[in-house]
């Protein structure tokens, strides 16, 4: 993703004091004109009484009325500064509910070659708005079964490949391939049933902690037997087995008995979540960052192993556990630059073997931990 520039809080700063300045010399003029009307007014009915123009009885009324009257206009206008400004956020939510949505036109549910797997054919992509492609000129052929890990700078494209290859996403150029049909021409439900996906900005509910594994499946949502399979999986049944409630535990602050979960728990559950399906085509996009490198490892393994016989596609940034899979990309700023398996790669010497170096340096003589 885009990073924020170092200029980025500095303008933020200026304009959130420039609004708060407009805002407050405008109360303070407002609250002047609403003090000296008050005073003038008290004055005023002071003066008519010392004068006999109105009695005291009346004085008393009038200073009444004119106390009343004034809150009500303050409270008025305060209901209508609060209808203002929960417009604004109104008008937020219509603006996205109105954005246009690309209809899916596609409905065939088989390929005409299920032995082809996946197939990009010189796909381009470039967000819309964005003034240049995030991805170009990306050819790959992926198998059934077999593995795929996908490497690269931050920003180089990782996340937008898998976008497009689940469907988030068309490209804006070239075509993909899914058992030689145009993902274009796939019925979305049949798409969507064959892959599983975990973003490393995957969902965190407020629910129960099996309610989160169950997301992963809706409809075996509430089927704990399922919950637990899944949580083995993905590594999660052990400490799941340790919190109060077990898998009937609350997630969450916004309930009074909810836990909070570490970063690495999360990430348990969203791969236990990842194997709620058996889907044919399993995508994991970073959910592993906040484990530390021997928990990544082992469930990268265990992943692996579970996995074998279905496609896979994996990012991940410790090159330890890329190693496993049985095909390795390496994007560079949008573009395909190399392509192998490890023992390849580190043979061809070029931007992969110069990562695996780099790694080897800072944690050791081999960047595969416990081996
Ligand atoms: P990676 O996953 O390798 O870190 P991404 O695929 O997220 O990289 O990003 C690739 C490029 O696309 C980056 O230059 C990023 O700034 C841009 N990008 C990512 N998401 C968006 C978006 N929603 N809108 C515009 N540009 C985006």
């Amino acid at each position: 993703m885009a990073a924020v520039t170092e200029r980025e809080p500095i303008r933020l700063y200026r304009e959130d004091r420039r609004l708060t300045i407009r805002r407050d010399s405008w109360g303070f003029g407002l609250g002047l004109v609403g003090t000296v009307a008050l005073y003038g007014a008290y004055g005023w009915i002071a003066r008519e009484a010392v004068a006999g123009a109105i009695t005291l009885g009346q004085m008393t009324m009038y200073l009444l009325l004119f106390r009343q009257g004034q809150s009500a206009v303050s409270a008025s206008l305060s209901a209508i500064g609060g209808m203002y400004e929960d417009n604004l956020y109104l008008s937020t939510l219509y603006d996205y509910l109105e954005t246009p949505v690309q209809r899916i036109q596609g409905g065939c549910t088989m390929g005409p070659d299920p032995a082809d797997g996946v197939r990009f054919e010189d796909v381009a992509f470039t967000y819309p708005g964005a003034d240049r492609p995030a991805l170009e000129h990306v050819t790959l052929h992926l198998k059934p079964g077999t593995s795929l890990a996908l490497v690269g700078e931050n920003g180089s494209g990782k996340t937008t490949l898998i976008k497009l290859l689940t469907r988030l996403y068309d490209p804006t150029q070239g075509r993909i391939l899914l058992d030689g049909l145009d993902l274009r021409e796939w019925d979305e439900g049949t798409l969507r049933a064959r892959v599983g996906v975990i973003f490393q900005d995957f969902a965190r509910y407020q629910m129960l902690v099996g309610e989160n594994i169950g997301a992963g499946d809706e409809p075996a949502f509430e089927e704990e037997g399922r919950w637990r399979e899944a949580a083995a999986k993905g590594r999660a049944g052990d400490f799941i087995e340790t919190l109060p409630s077990g898998y009937r535990t609350q997630l969450g602050k916004w309930f009074k008995d909810g836990r909070e979960l570490s970063g690495g728990q999360w990430q348990k559950i969203a791969l236990a979540r990842a194997f709620m399906r058996d889907v044919p085509l399993l995508i994991l996009d970073e959910p592993t960052a906040a484990l530390d490198a021997y928990a990544e490892n082992a469930v990268f393994e265990r992943f692996a192993a579970l996995t074998r016989g279905r496609t896979t596609v994996f990012v991940t940034h410790r090159l330890s556990s890329v190693q496993m899979a049985q095909n390795i990309l390496v994007l560079k700023e949008g573009r395909l630059v190399e392509a192998g398996t490890h023992p390849e790669l580190i043979q061809r010497g070029g931007e992969y073997a110069a990562m695996f170096r780099l790694q080897a340096e800072r944690y050791g003589s081999n960047p595969t931990p416990g081996n």
